[in-house]
């Protein structure tokens, strides 16, 4: 990637935390005034920020040059079919103030509202500068206006009133997308096949830490494929879907173990697709130990062993809230991105 402007600029310091300008003038091949006319911008726009000197000697020592992201925060909220989580996090992922809640996404404008009252409560607090604001929701999400389009859970949405309430950039993603893409961010690249199994069950592809959104931005909407036309009613009102039988509504408090086979016979023929080096599995029924050694066993015995040789089938840690971090990684890519750097850092 050629450095060019300051969004270039900024994404290169942003991965070399202990460089000085004489590292950057080396790299980029700038000559010094150009460095220097390029960072201001960033310096102004309180990009970055001189973080102390790599040396003590006489006379004024070089500076290193790094991003200051100490006073950014994210705010997301991760809806779920019956639950929500509304956090403040710092650019990285790390949570700082969190709020769940019940929800009810047959009734979405008391959602907003109730969401909206959670946040207003959390933040951000004295100093903090929030720079945008993630929303994952179970519906698709359309990529031609970024925004949900109806689902059988969440019939409809008040989005464009929710990104007229900030003045910062707010982007949506599907809860499962949004969990897949944080669960693969801590594992190391390549292809990951997430699954966000609770009340209801999605599940996401990403490779090189970016998640296929498909053509329609439904890609990893798994939970209604027919497994069966003689089983039970699903939600979306046909017969015999894989959350009619594997879905925590559908479930009722039943073991999942036997929902567990029929997941697993799904996922063996997304993993032949894609062919994954990691499976996660995430929520509450999907991360239970019993439920992952099923999954992992019936995988192995569907597909064939050359898709599955180097598969791990892996639970989601439960001290990562994945989601959370994969919707405060959309808000900084979109945020930092060069494109939108470049128009902030523009005269
Ligand atoms: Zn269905």
């Amino acid at each position: 990637m050629p450095v060019t402007g300051p969004g270039h600029l900024l994404a290169l310091i942003r991965t070399r935390p202990h460089w000085t300008r004489r590292e950057l003038l080396d790299a980029t091949g700038m000559s010094r005034p150009t460095l220097l006319e390029r960072l201001a911008p960033l310096f102004a726009a309180g990009l970055i920020h001189e973080a102390g000197s790599t040396r003590s000697e006489g006379g004024r020592p070089p500076q290193l040059i790094r991003f200051d992201d100490r006073s950014m925060v994210v705010l997301t909220f991760d809806v779920g079919h019956t639950h929500a989580r509304v956090c403040y996090s710092g650019v990285d992922g790390r949570p700082l103030r969190f709020v769940s809640l019940r929800v009810d996404p047959a009734d979405p404008g008391t959602i907003v509202t109730e969401l909206l009252g959670v946040a207003a409560e959390l933040g951000p607090a004295i100093g903090e500068r929030l720079i945008g604001v993630g929303v994952g929701l179970p519906a698709p999400i359309s990529p031609l206006t970024g925004l949900p389009s109806p689902s059988t859970v969440l019939p409809s949405f008040p989005a464009a009133r929710m990104q007229r309430l900030w003045e910062v950039p707010v982007v949506f993603e599907n809860d499962a997308r949004a969990f897949a893409l944080g669960a693969a961010l801590s594992l190391a690249g390549g292809v990951v096949l997430g699954v966000k199994w609770s009340s209801g069950i999605g599940a996401g592809v990403v490779v090189d830490g970016r998640c296929l959104t498909g053509a329609d931005g439904a890609a990893g909407d798994i939970g209604h494929i027919l497994v069966d036309p003689d089983g039970p009613l699903c939600r979306c009102g046909r017969r015999g879907c894989l959350a009619a039988f594997a879905a925590g509504y559908a479930l009722q408090g039943a073991s999942p173990v036997a929902a567990a086979r029929r997941v697993g016979g799904v996922l063996a023929s997304l993993i032949a697709l894609v062919n994954p080096r990691t499976l996660v599995l995430g929520g509450s029924i999907g991360a239970q130990p019993s439920v992952v050694s099923i999954v992992d066993e019936v995988v192995r015995s569907v597909a064939m062993p050359h898709s599955v040789g180097e598969l791990r089938v892996v639970a989601s840690p439960p001290e990562v809230e994945a989601a959370t971090v994969g919707l405060v990684e959309l808000v900084v890519r979109r945020v930092l991105s060069p494109d939108a750097v470049d128009a902030l850092a523009a005269p």
